[in-house]
Order: structure tokens, then C-alpha cells, then sequence
């Protein structure tokens, strides 16, 4: 979900089904709403001189954008080889299986439901398709199953719904934590100080080519959001409900069911930590 306007100033522009780095190009799912932005963000990624292909979050059951999606590695002269799950959110994970079955290909996920074959998906595990570099950044929070994909070659990041290409992401309590979230986001701050990752390549919404800014502006987000719950919990707010219509007056009532797990997670944060 998105509960602040728009990053400032880092989109790369609207959404579009294409190339966004050397090596990954964008199938967009035709499921638009307030919850998945523009639609999800399917990753078709490859070496440009291999003819397999990676498909990051093929989407949802779909059957015309899963065809889309083999239809786009075909016309790249690719062939998909494998399938990875960010996270299991229907959206992006739902046509999985019938994408497994067009491709032949195996599906990875943390999630051991989520898979299909004989591998998973862990901290620290390197994927090499085709050439293709792939490092796994595991980053909780968001669900406790999400992961991100390291590309080095392009400098870039796969962030799922950790972080997405306009506004912010929810917390799903009770299987995403505040907690995580934010070593998460440092973990992916990190990336961009460290390793030199400059371009996001979300899961909803544009690609961002200032990644230190868009965590710098998530982990700011984060942290101005838990002071509003903190004063509108000081101030009497006690459900969640009176906390989401105090601290979330300025989202889309559309949103505010999903803003409620992430008052949950917040209240859970500070109670936990001994601010409430
Ligand atoms: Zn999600």
C-alpha cells in the first residue's frame, strides 16, 4: 500500500512494461488498485548475451499476463530457466504455479509452501542463471517471508514490497514487524553505501535511480509515523482504529484497513520496546 504522497523527486517516471537496466525489463500485471499502484512489477532478468532467463514474481493468476510475460523473453531471445518469489502476497506470487507449468521451470521462495521443486530461497544464497548473478538480501517486515535481490551488474536492487517505486509500503502485522522492517531497511541502505546500488527495481510503481534516497526517505517515513502513533496513543487514542483516523487522515480511506495492520505492528514496536 502507499501512505505518503510520492518520493521526491526520484522516480524514473511512470511505470512501463520494458527494458530498466541492461539486464531487467518490466512485464506490467494488468491489476491496478490502491493496494498493488500501477499493477505488479513482473522481472524478466538475463545476461544480455544468455539465453535464460530469471522471472522475478510472475504475478497474479492471470493467464494473459503470464502468456505476456514467455511472449517477452521469446521476443528477447530468451527462455525462462527459473522463477523467484519476493514474498507471497497473492499478487505476486498467485500465478506461480501456472507459470511453473508454461515454463517448466521450478519456483524458489523462502516460504517452503510457496515452492515448487526441490529448492529454496535463504540468506546469503547466490543465484547463477545463465550468468546471471543473483544475490539473495533477506528483508522481513513487510511479511516475514519477503526477500530482496542483489544485482550487482546493475547496480540495482529487487525490493518486492519492501520498498516500492511511489509512496510506502504497509507492515502486515501480524506477519510483517516494525522491527524487521527497519533492519531491513537499513540492511538495504547498506547495499547502496556499501555496494554501490543505485537504481530500485520495485515491485509496484516506477523505478528509483536514488536507492540511498529512497531508504533514506523510508527509514524517515518509518520513524515520523511511529512518532504520530506514539503522540495520538499519548493523547488517548487507544484502538487502532481511533489511532489509523488520527495518524492517517492525509490517506485514501481505501487504505485504511491496510494502514490498521501497520498501527498494529507500530503499537506492537512500542509497546515492546517500553514507549507506550
Ligand atoms: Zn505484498
Amino acid at each position: 500500500m502507499t501512505d505518503a504522497a510520492a518520493l521526491p523527486g526520484q522516480p524514473r517516471g511512470a511505470v512501463v512494461s520494458g527494458p530498466a537496466t541492461d539486464r531487467a525489463r518490466c512485464v506490467l500485471a494488468p491489476n491496478p488498485s490502491a493496494m498493488t499502484l500501477d499493477g505488479t512489477n513482473t522481472w524478466l532478468l538475463a545476461e544480455p548475451d544468455s539465453p535464460l532467463a530469471v522471472v522475478i514474481d510472475p504475478g497474479p493468476l492471470d493467464e494473459g499476463h503470464l502468456r505476456a510475460v514467455v511472449d517477452a523473453a521469446e521476443q528477447a531471445g530468451k527462455r525462462v530457466a527459473l522463477t523467484l518469489l519476493t514474498h507471497g502476497h497473492p499478487d505476486h506470487a498467485e500465478g506461480a504455479a501456472r507459470f511453473a507449468e508454461l515454463t517448466g521451470t521450478a519456483v524458489r521462495a523462502l516460504d517452503p509452501a510457496l515452492r515448487l521443486g526441490d529448492e529454496g530461497l535463504g540468506a546469503g544464497d547466490v543465484i547463477t542463471t545463465g550468468g546471471l548473478e543473483l544475490r539473495v538480501v533477506p528483508t522481513p517486515g513487510h511479511t516475514a517471508d519477503s526477500l530482496s535481490f542483489h544485482l550487482p551488474a546493475d547496480a540495482a536492487v529487487l525490493t518486492g514490497d519492501t520498498v516500492l517505486g511511489r509512496g510506502t509500503t504497509m507492515v502486515a502485522h501480524p506477519d510483517g514487524r516494525l522491527g524487521e522492517y527497519l533492519d531491513s531497511l537499513r540492511r538495504l541502505r547498506s547495499l547502496t553505501v556499501d555496494d554501490g546500488v543505485t537504481t530500485v527495481l520495485p515491485g509496484h510503481g516506477p523505478v528509483l535511480d536514488d536507492a540511498q534516497g529512497a531508504m533514506e526517505f523510508y527509514l524517515a517515513h518509518r520513524a515520523h509515523r511511529l512518532a504520530q502513533v506514539e503522540t495520538a496513543v499519548e493523547n488517548g487514542h487507544r484502538t487502532a482504529s481511533e489511532v489509523v483516523a488520527a495518524v492517517y487522515a492525509d490517506v485514501d480511506r481505501s487504505l485504511w484497513p491496510a494502514a490498521e495492520l501497520s498501527v498494529w505492528a507500530q503499537l506492537e514496536y512500542l509497546g515492546e520496546h517500553g514507549l507506550i
